[in-house]
């Protein structure tokens, strides 16, 4: 018996990575069945070239359909196109929500100047995340995403245009379609099948995932969670129920005057407390 891990379905067939070597196998037959089936990411035991088992999965998204995820890459561009802190942030939530390890990649290096890198990479890496800046077109950076991918299951999100087909080409040397990975997870995605392509001792999903979607009903509280920054002043705060808006002796709102936490940060989490739904509460969101 061996172990590998799915690299691919492709209808009855899967591509299965073992002991280094990649092979064709079948699942057995009550395995085809049940559980949405065998899914790129999954851990399975062969005999020969038949899976014999699934392992239990640790998580599953189902947009890409991939199994076993270890980390989400944020993919930031701060020009060709722009993007708001708020687009970042609200991406970095669903992911923690997702129970996945955020890390931020800054994009398109070049076309920045060395202080906008840094000071952007610092506030983030202040906030708490892992934060790289790479560039495909120079291959700055790119060493630094693929020690930061060793041993990791990743996908990337990002919207469409910020580089993430072409940093992922870079990154393992095949030449996928400039915007093949365009668009959040919709439309053409749903047809293509998942394939996850070796990096740096790790893989990356070649199929983005955690659009800039709504948050699920939640409770506003919980949210914070989701804040690193903001965690780890709450303690401080008077109420352990404190939302850090107007309530008095607020650490947060302390570090926010005294930027420790970054009010672009703080912004985001305001913005998204706004949109927040408590389970409880059936009434519409208000527009
Ligand atoms: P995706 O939609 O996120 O997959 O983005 P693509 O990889 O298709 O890239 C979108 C556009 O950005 C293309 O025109 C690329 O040539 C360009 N691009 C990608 N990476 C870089 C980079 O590192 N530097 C610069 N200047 N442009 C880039
Ligand atoms: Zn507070």
């Amino acid at each position: 018996m061996s172990e590998g891990i799915v690299i691919r379905t492709h209808g009855a067939l899967m591509r299965v990575q073992v002991d280094g070597d990649l092979r064709l196998a079948s699942p057995r037959g009550r395995l085809r069945r049940g559980r949405g089936g065998i899914l790129a990411g999954d851990r399975v035991e062969m005999t020969d070239d038949v899976i014999d088992a699934v392992r239990p999965r640790k998580n599953r998204l189902s947009r890409p359909p991939v199994a076993n995820v270890d980390m989400a890459l944020v993919v930031v561009t701060l020009r060709e196109p722009r993007m708001s802190f708020l687009e970042v942030d609200r991406r970095l939530v669903l992911v923690h929500l997702a129970k996945i390890r955020p890390a931020v990649v800054l994009g398109k290096t070049d076309l920045l100047k060395d202080g906008e890198i840094s000071s952007f990479l610092s506030l983030y890496r202040a906030a708490g995340y892992e934060a790289v800046g790479v560039s495909a077109r120079s291959g700055e950076g790119l060493g630094d995403l693929r020690r930061l991918l060793r041993g990791q299951l990743a996908v990337l999100s990002g919207p469409s245009g910020v580089g993430k087909s072409s940093v992922l080409s870079a990154l393992t040397g095949q030449r996928l379609e400039t915007g093949s990975l365009a668009g959040g997870d919709r439309g053409r995605q749903t047809t293509k099948h998942v394939e996850l392509l070796p990096v740096g001792g790790g893989f990356v999903a070649d199929t983005p995932g955690f659009a800039a979607a709504d948050f699920p009903e939640m409770r506003r509280i919980d949210l914070q969670q989701a804040f690193p920054d903001i965690l780890a002043h709450r303690p401080g705060c008077r109420f352990a129920d404190c939302l850090h808006l107007s309530e008095p002796d607020c650490a947060v709102k302390d570090a926010v005057a005294s930027e420790s936490i970054r009010p672009e940060r703080y912004a985001s989490y305001r913005a998204f407390l706004e949109e927040v739904r408590e389970p409880w509460s059936r009434s519409p969101r208000p527009s």
